[in-house]
């Protein structure tokens, strides 16, 4: 993040017209632009008029945009779509001076909002299908039946839905990545936990665990009479099987014996499931991220400084 100015011109041939604008630069050499750049509108004013815009005002900020956004926010304009798109505004001066105050006072823009569980879940759970492809993800996975942006080993990127690319769709330009939908299974392998009931037993429930499909299951009577009452697709196995018992409150048994237990506690365990799966991924996740963003800063911290790694910043605030 570059610090600059917040500025406001005036032009002498009407009192109202200003522009607002921001520059990384001096406000001097922005004017100088505004002022002989005739394919702009402020350009085509000075063409028009033989007049030349004057630096009315600036204030240096920390983060220019950040600014700006704050600047139109305090100004009644600020509803209006596509606002920064206006070059040049007729606006009353106390506008201007409350924006300019607002600006002053932005500072840096606040730190983004944690991105949901369920996003960080989605791209493990992308990051898992795409091993050893030689394709990688930018950025997270927001729905699976959505776009995302990927990558590939020869430079080649395009956004297209990350469920698709979970089945085996390979790179559009170069093929690179494409896989057998059935080899990505066995290469993952997702397995299924099962609420199961008896017909004859009730109060007795168990909770099974199969890396088949259910219709293997069936075919292969691997819980005899005993019937699925619900069932979960989980990514992590181990995981799931070891948070299901945490919500049931009982130690996972040796041999996935029968246990007594109330089966509407059965089932809001199964309805508590996902959400707190995706709760753990996502702490998961985040701690990775974390660990690749230090690497990433001290690296460059090194190659510019030369000095031994430093801790990041939490705050976008300081500047390298
Ligand atoms: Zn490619």
């Amino acid at each position: 993040m570059k610090s600059g100015y917040i500025y406001v011109l005036v032009h002498p041939s009407d009192p109202d017209l200003y522009k607002i604008g921001i520059t990384t630069r001096k406000p001097e050499q922005r004017l100088a632009q505004h002022n002989s750049d005739y394919t702009q509108l402020t350009g085509r004013i000075v063409k028009e008029t033989g007049q030349k815009w004057e630096l009315k005002k600036y204030h240096a900020v920390s983060d220019p945009y950040w600014a700006e956004m704050v600047f139109w926010r305090a100004t009644p304009l600020a509803d209006i779509p596509f606002r920064q798109g206006i070059e040049v505004d007729k606006i009353e001066w106390e506008w201007v001076q409350a924006g300019l105050d607002a600006a002053k006072k932005a500072g840096v823009r606040p730190p983004p909002k944690p991105l949901p569980d369920h996003v960080y879940a989605n791209t493990a759970w992308m990051n898992k299908r795409l091993a050893g492809r030689g394709i990688t993800l930018v950025g997270h996975i927001r729905s699976k039946f959505g776009k995302s942006t990927f990558q590939c080993s020869n430079g080649h990127e395009w956004r297209t839905v990350p469920n698709d690319v979970a089945e085996g769709e390979g790179c559009p330009q170069c093929g690179i990545g494409e896989k057998d939908p059935e080899e990505i299974r066995q290469a993952i392998k997702p397995g299924i936990l099962c609420l199961l009931i008896h017909p004859d037993k009730p109060g007795v429930i168990i909770i099974g665990l199969t890396y088949s499909t259910l219709e293997q299951c069936y075919e292969e009577n691997v819980w005899s009479d005993w019937e699925i009452h619900r069932y979960r697709n989980v990514e992590e196995p181990v995981l799931a099987e070891s948070l299901i018992w945490k919500l049931l409150g009982y130690p996972l048994p040796n041999d996935r014996e029968p246990i007594n237990i109330d089966l509407s506690i059965a089932e809001q365990s199964f309805r508590d499931l996902i959400p707190l799966m995706q709760r753990e991924i996502a702490l998961a996740e985040k701690k990775k991220e974390d660990v690749q963003k230090t690497d990433w800063t001290n690296m460059k911290w090194d190659k510019t400084h030369n000095k031994a790694p430093q801790p990041t910043p939490k705050s976008g605030a300081a500047e390298l």
